[in-house]
């Protein structure tokens, strides 16, 4: 059993920096997720969890670079007489400071400025990066965790599950479009992972129904979520409710929102 004290999760704030990033690399993971490595001025780039978020501005229309705002006495200006960029929010899936590289991955649906932008990505091209501006540190060393979320979360995923030690236990709840939409989940840890494919599903809850099946071991856990909105506000109050989860023990996130633009929420009560 993990000693409580070693297990609060810890707020860290950081300036806000706005960047232009040139893309160097784009990769096919999978038929839903694209990875977009970028470099340029990243050199104090910080990111200190799986759980953060860059805001990535995408260039308009017939321009090659986006409208980057600045950060006034008064907090974000945006230049005069020219249109806001599109901005969404991305994980950043991986910084290495040493090749100077971060990596986002664009999980590709219907509509939408990112998903246009990522299924049109090319070397040469430009994005703007705003943020990290804070981070959650969920501390490692908890007895379980369970990582829970649909092609949104899996970039978080990864990252998390590539900074767990061997001898962790974690199981990962992944719910995608369908089986070509599975990638690799490389990591030290003892993984426990189930895929759920939407197209071969006819439940109104995959998420719910598959956590039914997973076993949480005793001691102290911690769970992360986040995915389309109504699907994690019901993943998280299946694990309170039914499960007897303790609500400091889960982070929830609606990474989007059916029928929304640009949402994010975190799920409390
Ligand atoms: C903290 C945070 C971290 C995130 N990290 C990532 C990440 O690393 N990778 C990633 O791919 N996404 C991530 N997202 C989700 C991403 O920001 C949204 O999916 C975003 O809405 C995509 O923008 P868009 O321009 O493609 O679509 P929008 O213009 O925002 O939306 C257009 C339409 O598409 C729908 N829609 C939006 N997203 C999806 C989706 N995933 N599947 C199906 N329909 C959708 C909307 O409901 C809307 O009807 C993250 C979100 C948050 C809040």
């Amino acid at each position: 059993m993990q000693n409580q004290s070693n297990l609060e999760v810890a707020r860290v704030r950081h300036p806000l920096k706005f960047r232009l990033l040139r893309v160097a690399r784009v990769e096919t993971l999978s038929s839903t997720l694209v990875r977009v490595t970028l470099t340029g001025d990243l050199g104090d780039f910080v990111s200190a969890s799986f759980d953060d978020h860059v805001k990535v501005f995408f260039p308009a229309a017939g321009e090659d670079k986006p409208v980057l705002p600045s950060l006034g006495p008064d907090g974000i200006v945006f230049p005069e007489g020219v249109e806001r960029p599109a901005a969404r929010d991305y994980t950043p899936r991986r910084f290495d400071p040493v090749a100077n590289e971060l990596d986002i991955e664009f999980a590709l649906h219907e509509a939408g400025p990112a998903t246009a932008w990522a299924a049109q990505a090319q070397p040469g091209q430009y994005l703007g990066v705003g943020g990290p501006r804070g981070s959650m540190v969920i501390p490692t060393g908890f007895d379980w965790h369970l990582l829970i979320g649909d092609e949104t979360a899996l970039p978080a995923i990864q990252r998390r599950l590539t900074e767990l030690p061997s001898g962790a236990r974690v199981a990962v709840v992944a719910e995608v479009t369908n089986r070509a939409a599975r990638i690799p989940l490389p990591t030290e840890a003892d993984l426990y992972a189930t895929w759920l494919y939407r197209d071969e599903l006819d439940s109104e809850q995959p998420l719910v129904d598959a956590l039914g099946e997973v076993w949480l071991p005793p001691g102290e856990g911690y769970v992360w979520a986040a995915g389309e909105a109504s699907a994690i506000r019901a993943v998280r109050a299946y694990l309170v409710n039914e499960r007897g989860v303790d609500k400091k023990r889960i982070r929830a996130s609606a990474y989007w929102r059916q029928g929304a633009q640009a949402a994010h929420e975190t799920i409390d009560d």
